[in-house]
C-alpha cells in the first residue's frame, strides 16, 4: 500500500474554471491533496512523471443504461418506439442479474478507458450494477427503471427502496441511490406522485427520461393537456433534486420551470441523432441557468460510451441546428462534460474539477500525438481533435483504474468473454 501518488510536472485544468495550470498534483486517501510547482516527494509516495500529460477532471457521464452493451449494434437504425418495443424490451425481458453484471462491465471498461469516472445509470437488476460499480472502481448515482401505469407495477419501486437500503452511500459514498421512474410517458402521473414521494422521504433525488421525442411531447398533451416539464412538475417530481435525460422537445415555459427548480438535464447528442429526436436547446437552457450534463445514453442508441465524443458531438450540434458558430464552445463543452455534470447530479462539491479537498478523479491525457500540437487551447484540442485513445492513465477516488490498455482492478478477458457469449445466447433465443 503506498502513501499516495504524486504526478509531477504536469499540466493540468485547475478549478471549475478549467484554468491551464502547470504543476504538480498530489493524491492521498482518495482526494487531491496538494497542487503546486514542486511539491515534496516524500518517501513511499508513487512517482509519476507527467511532463507529457495534460490532465482533466473525470468525465460525468450523466446518463447510461451501462449494461445495454450486451445489445450493441442490434436493432439499430429504428425509430424510438419501434427499436424499443419491438426490438430492446422483448431481449431486456430475458436479462438475468449476471447478464447485467457483465454487460455492465463491458461499458465500465470502455468508459474508464475513454476518462469517465462516474456515470448516472437508470436500469433493471441494479444490485448486479452496483456490485460491477463497486469491483471497477467507478463512481456511481444507480436509479431503478420503473416503468409504472398499475398496481402490477409496485414490485420495481420496492426494488428501488430496497437498492437504496442496501447501496446508498456505500464505499464512502462512492455510490448513490437515486428513484428512476422510467419516462413522463411510461409512468401515469399517480405512480409518478408515488415514487416522488418515495424518494423525497429518503432526502434522494429522481432521475427520468422527459421529452425525448416530438411524440411523447404531442402525446402527453393530447392525454393530460400538459407538456412533459409541466407534467412532472406537477406530480412533484422537481421538490428534491432531479436530473431529466434528454429534454428535447421544450417550449419557453417548459425552460423557465426547470431553471426555476434547479433541474438538472442529461443530454444525449448521440443517441438523440441516431434516434433522429431532435436537438436539446443546450444554448437556450444554459443560457437560463440550467446544468446541462453530457450523457452517453446506452450503447445500443449511441453505440460508444465516451464522454468525450459525446462532448464533441454536443458543440457540433448545437452550432449546425441553431446555424451560430458561437454556441456552445469547447470551453462549454468541457465544462459540461466535467463541473455541470457534476452540478447536474448535485455532486459538485465532491467532484468535478481539479482542486484541493475534491475527489482525485483524474484523466491523463497523453499529448505527444500530432493531433496536439502545437497546444494553444488545450479545451479546444480535447473537444475538436483528441480521441479517448490518447487517455493513459485514469484515477477515481485516486485509485489507478487504467493505464496503458490495462485496468489493474478488472479481468478483462473473462468480462470480453461473458459479454459476447451472454449477447450471442440473448439474441438466438
Ligand atoms: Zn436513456
Amino acid at each position: 500500500m503506498t502513501k499516495g501518488t504524486l504526478l509531477q510536472n504536469a499540466s493540468y485544468l485547475a478549478g471549475d474554471g478549467l484554468t491551464p495550470t502547470r504543476g504538480d498534483i498530489l493524491i492521498k486517501d482518495g482526494k487531491i491533496a496538494g497542487l503546486g510547482e514542486g511539491l515534496n516527494p516524500e518517501a513511499g509516495l508513487d512517482l509519476v512523471d507527467a511532463s507529457h500529460y495534460l490532465v482533466t477532471p473525470g468525465f460525468v457521464n450523466t446518463h447510461s443504461h451501462a449494461a445495454m452493451s450486451l445489445l450493441r449494434g442490434y436493432g439499430g437504425d429504428q425509430n424510438l418506439k419501434t427499436w424499443l418495443t419491438e426490438y430492446i424490451w422483448p431481449v431486456e425481458a430475458k436479462l438475468t442479474d449476471e447478464d447485467v453484471y457483465w454487460g455492465t462491465l463491458v461499458s465500465l471498461v470502455e468508459m474508464l478507458a475513454a476518462g469517465v469516472t462516474v456515470i448516472a445509470d437508470m436500469y433493471d437488476h441494479m444490485d448486479a450494477v452496483a456490485q460491477a460499480c463497486l469491483d471497477a472502481g467507478i463512481r456511481a448515482n444507480l436509479s431503478r427503471g420503473m416503468i409504472g401505469f398499475n398496481d402490477d407495477d409496485r414490485h420495481s419501486l420496492k426494488e428501488n427502496d430496497a437498492l437504496y437500503d442496501r447501496w446508498h452511500n456505500a464505499e464512502g459514498g462512492r455510490i448513490k441511490v437515486w428513484y428512476g421512474p422510467h419516462a413522463t410517458n411510461t409512468c401515469s402521473p399517480d405512480y409518478l406522485a408515488e415514487v416522488a414521494a418515495h424518494a423525497q422521504n429518503r432526502a434522494t433525488g429522481i432521475h427520468i427520461h422527459v421529452s425525448e421525442t416530438k411524440e411523447e411531447f404531442d402525446e402527453l398533451q393530447e392525454k393530460y393537456g400538459q407538456t412533459p416539464v409541466a407534467l412532472a412538475q406537477a406530480a412533484g417530481l422537481f421538490k428534491g433534486p432531479c436530473l431529466i435525460a434528454h429534454g428535447v422537445w421544450l417550449t419557453e415555459e417548459d425552460k423557465a420551470i426547470l431553471a426555476a427548480n434547479d433541474v438538472g438535464l442529461a443530454h444525449n447528442p448521440a443517441s438523440n441523432m441516431k434516434l433522429a429526436s431532435g436537438a436539446c436547446p443546450v444554448a437556450d437552457l444554459r443560457q437560463a441557468g440550467v446544468k446541462v450534463g453530457i450523457g452517453t445514453d446506452g450503447a445500443s442508441s449511441n453505440n460508444a460510451q465516451s464522454v468525450l465524443r459525446d462532448a464533441q458531438l454536443a458543440a457540433l450540434m448545437q452550432k449546425l441546428t441553431r446555424l451560430d458558430p458561437t454556441l456552445v464552445s469547447a470551453q462549454e463543452a468541457l465544462t459540461m462534460a466535467t463541473i455541470e455534470g457534476a452540478q447536474a447530479l448535485h455532486w459538485d462539491e465532491e467532484i468535478g474539477s481539479i482542486a484541493v479537498g475534491k475527489a482525485a478523479d483524474l484523466v491523463c491525457f497523453d499529448t505527444d500525438k500530432p493531433w496536439w500540437i502545437p497546444n494553444h487551447e488545450p479545451a479546444a484540442t480535447l473537444i475538436y481533435a483528441a480521441h479517448s485513445d490518447d487517455v493513459d492513465r485514469v484515477y477515481a477516488a485516486g485509485q489507478l483504474v487504467y493505464h496503458q490498455g490495462d485496468w489493474p482492478r478488472l479481468d478483462t478477458e473473462r468480462i470480453f468473454y461473458e459479454g459476447c457469449s451472454r449477447a450471442k445466447k440473448l439474441l438466438q433465443g
